[in-house]
């Protein structure tokens, strides 16, 4: 049985999370267009075997394919009707796949709307949040994952629907040249998700774990006693022939982990391109490191 995620996080042991959903779904099979929640009623078992893929590969908690899953972007496919169900069969398949002794994290990702202009007003964004959270509680998540956002306005909605449940809160942002899209620092957010009493703060996506060891720190100087989570691309996207891919290898980017932990962060998992052969790689090196 496993502990309380916030518990475990107390030990102060380094956590292995998971990698890519994206990325894995279209190399499944999942054509561009499609919505990726759609799959986990329509091909449950694909969903499923990539959570399980990620636990063989060594990680201590799989995230939900659910990134997507906010009503406003499932509207986008004319599926906002079906945000409950479609959270809540993501979560049941993570849970499924992750039994009782590993962690599920319910994703949740931007809404593609943007407050600041008008486009959907704040008591709105925050129902559709709310109904994503409920869905994912009541599939079995341990912890929710507000991921790759980039406006505090917006991250604080996603934060308020997901206190409702009582469940630890982890929220990172995606940063580029020392901005998120929306212009914050990894300093302002970090005094926002302090102020907003999330659990775990963090950066995901972005380029390779490298790329974010000036965020940790960054973020572990503002907050020094949260935990700090990183889910990193396998480098940026470069496009080959038709083809986007992800440059850097599971051997390249386990080469950064001691960099990553030694800036601050405890639980180290992939974003997009990353695979189960990363996240061995990973949980290879911190095996080694963490038995010296
Ligand atoms: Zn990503």
């Amino acid at each position: 049985m496993r502990k309380s995620f916030l518990e475990a996080l107390k030990e102060n042991k380094t956590l292995i999370s998971d990698g890519a959903w994206g990325t894995f779904l279209q190399a499944e099979g999942m054509q561009s267009g499609e919505c990726p929640e759609e799959w986990n009623v329509s091909h449950p078992d694909i969903v499923k075997n990539i959570a399980e893929k990620y636990i063989k590969a060594g990680s201590d908690m799989v995230e939900t394919n659910t990134f997507g899953g906010s009503r406003h972007k499932l509207n986008l496919f004319g599926l906002g009707e079906r945000t409950y169900e479609l959270n809540k069969a993501g979560a049941e398949l993570s849970r499924e796949a992750a039994g009782d002794d590993h962690w599920v994290l319910g994703s949740i990702g931007p809404s593609g709307t943007i407050l600041m202009m008008g486009e959907v007003s704040e008591n709105e964004l925050y129902e559709d949040f709310l109904m994503q959270v409920r869905g994912l509680a009541d599939g079995g998540v341990d912890a929710f994952c507000i991921e790759t956002f980039s406006a505090l306005d917006e991250a604080e909605l996603a934060i308020k629907a997901a206190k409702t449940t009582g469940l630890p809160i982890i929220c990172t942002f995606t940063f580029e040249n020392g901005f998120s899209m929306m212009g914050v620092t990894p300093e302002a957010y970090a005094e926002k998700m302090l102020e907003l009493g999330v659990d775990v703060l963090g950066t995901n996506c972005g380029n390779g774990l490298d790329g974010m060891v000036d965020y940790v720190k960054a973020i572990k100087a503002i907050a020094p006693d949260h935990p700090i989570l990183i889910h990193a691309n396998a480098g940026l996207p470069v496009l080959k022939g038709t083809e986007t891919v992800y440059p850097e290898t599971p051997e390249h980017m386990s080469r950064f982990v001691p960099a990553i932990l030694e800036a601050g962060a405890c639980i180290v998992g992939g974003c997009c391109g990353t695979t189960p052969e990363h996240i061995k790689a990973i949980n290879k090196t911190v095996r080694m490191l963490k038995s010296e």
